[in-house]
């Protein structure tokens, strides 16, 4: 195992994408085995070390940033296997948690299968994805990773090697898990007792549902329960073809008409993915994009799987769906072969990279939510942000998931003083959207610059709750402290 000691070697691992900039740590190491990553945790007690897993620093929530802790970095841990076929619908590839998505999107690929979750942002490792339940566009049809995760291999911050194939473990019918481990011994515990709201993309919190799998208990919970060394992931058959459109709306009547009938399937249409610019968003693009067309009141891409036989039938449901929203066809840009489609696609992931690339050059840092509504209320949670940005003056944008009724709102503070105001705005909203029965976040996480916010969502009983169960698998508090549940509930000092 490689391990690098002091500030030079720890810098480049002080930073994702959230700008939290104050972060430290006294080292990194880079384990080349399962058994090296364990056998860290397994000393972490008497070595006197607290540790934080280091995926490739894409997140946004300041997860893999460490407060004095040492780093453990995935990076070599990055095999791929081969694909095996199941059966005629499915097949699994083992890979191990450091491997880049782009990577084991293209092994799938080259032998004709299909990975599906897709994070628009391919160069984030794939165990970060599964500690994150990371989505993104497609999970309008195909949910979110946990959907794709047949196994985990994990490291537990007792030392443990635990490999959790679904249907191994479940909760009986009082909600207790039951497993014995070499170190820990024997842990018995009750799933966490609380509800979780009926949105459909949620990533804020540890999962809970009746005759849940553990396997789900581990994914989305950002590192604090163990280390995602490797996964089985299902795969399914790659569709052959993908159609993919930008089209313009000149009136929000006309652009939530459209949402509202593509997701509801009217023509016959079946989208994979339902995205949405605001007018703000599309403005932004305009500085690389200058083509974009002006004076409109947004837009929305989507994608659709079809084949050669079915391919004219699908475009012209489409034209039938756009004609009666008033979508000026002239206007639509539509990609119908695979260079088409990676040139919007790249429109749609430059919008999320551009912001961050604008807010490194600023003074100030942006303050973006990650919220999601029940299924229906997509244009509550639009109008609840475009109202409360415009009352209070700020420049924004808003984009992403409307599929899942799910948008990113980037409030882009002038100064200090927009800076705080947004920060109060943003705690308001997420008071509103859980009212709304919404989730806190639909896909980033919470990592730690949101864990302030998830008492707004369980209430203190929920976050200890929480803490109940990170103590069964972490009782010497040892791993990713800081993530996901605020610090305060540990009653240690940190
Ligand atoms: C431009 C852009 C667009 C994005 N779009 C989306 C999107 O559409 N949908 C979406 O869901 N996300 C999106 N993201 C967020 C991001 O890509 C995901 O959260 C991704 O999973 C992070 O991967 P990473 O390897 O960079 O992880 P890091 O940022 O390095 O770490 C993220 C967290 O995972 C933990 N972690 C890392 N590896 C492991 C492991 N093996 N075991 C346990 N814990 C681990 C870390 O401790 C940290 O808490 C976007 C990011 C960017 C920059």
């Amino acid at each position: 195992m490689i391990d690098r000691l002091g500030t030079d070697a720890v810098q480049g691992f002080l930073e994702d994408t959230s700008n939290l900039k104050s972060g430290w740590s006294p080292g990194v190491f880079f384990p080349e085995s399962c058994e090296e990553a364990a056998g860290l945790l397994r000393s972490a007690v008497a070595d006197g070390r607290r540790y934080m897993v280091a995926g490739n620093g894409t997140g946004t929530t300041g997860g893999r940033i460490p407060f004095g802790d040492y780093i453990i970095a995935m990076h070599r841990l990055n095999h791929i296997g081969e694909v095996e076929q199941t059966d005629e619908d499915t097949a699994i590839l083992r890979v191990q948690g450091g491997a880049l998505l782009q990577d084991v999107q293209a092994k799938a690929a080259a032998s004709g299968w299909h990975y599906p979750p897709d994070p628009t942002e391919k160069t984030c490792f794939i165990g970060s994805t599964i500690a994150n339940n990371s989505s993104g566009s497609r999970s309008f049809r195909y949910g979110p990773t946990r959907k794709h995760v047949r196994a985990i291999r994990i490291a537990l911050p007792q030392g443990d090697l635990l490999e959790i194939e679904r249907g191994r473990y479940l909760a009986d019918s009082e909600g207790r898990f039951s497993l014995e481990l070499p170190i820990a011994g024997q842990l018995s515990f009750m799933r966490p007792d609380y509800g979780m709201p009926s949105t459909s993309k949620h990533n804020a919190g540890y999962w809970s549902a009746p005759g849940m799998d553990l396997v789900d208990l581990f994914i989305g919970s950002e590192g604090t329960l163990g280390i995602i060394l490797e996964a089985e992931l299902q795969l399914r058959k790659a569709p052959e073809q993908v159609i993919a459109c930008i089209v313009w709306f000149l009136t929000e009547d006309d652009l939530f008409a459209f949402i509202d009938k593509a997701r509801s399937g009217a023509s016959g249409v079946a989208p994979r993915a339902i995205e949405l610019f605001d007018r703000n968003a599309l403005e932004f693009l305009r500085q690389s994009y200058p083509e974009v067309p002006r004076n409109t009141a947004g837009a929305i891409y989507f994608e659709e799987e079809t084949t050669r036989e079915n391919e004219e039938g699908c475009l012209e449901a489409w034209m039938t769906l756009m004609e009666e929203c008033n979508a000026p066809a002239d206007l639509t840009w539509a990609a119908l072969d695979a260079v088409g489609l990676t040139r919007l696609r790249d429109f749609r992931h430059q919008l999320p990279v551009q912001v961050n690339e604008w807010l490194r050059r600023q003074s100030e840092t942006k303050v973006s939510t990650d919220m999601a509504v029940p299924d229906g209320q997509a244009r509550q949670l639009y109008e609840l942000y475009r109202d409360a940005c415009e009352a209070e003056g700020f420049t924004c944008i808003i984009f992403g998931h409307i599929g899942n009724a799910h948008l990113h709102l980037n409030i882009l503070p002038k100064n200090r003083e927009e800076f705080d105001r947004a920060k109060r705005l943003y705690r308001k909203l997420v008071t509103e959207v859980i009212a709304m029965g919404g989730t806190l976040s639909a896909e980033h996480g919470i990592g730690k610059l949101k864990s302030e916010y998830l008492v707004l969502m369980y209430g203190e009983q929920g976050i200890r709750e929480m803490v109940r169960v990170k103590k069964v698998f972490d009782p010497y508090l040892v791993l990713n402290i800081g993530n996901l549940i605020p610090t305060n509930f540990y009653e240690i000092e940190t």
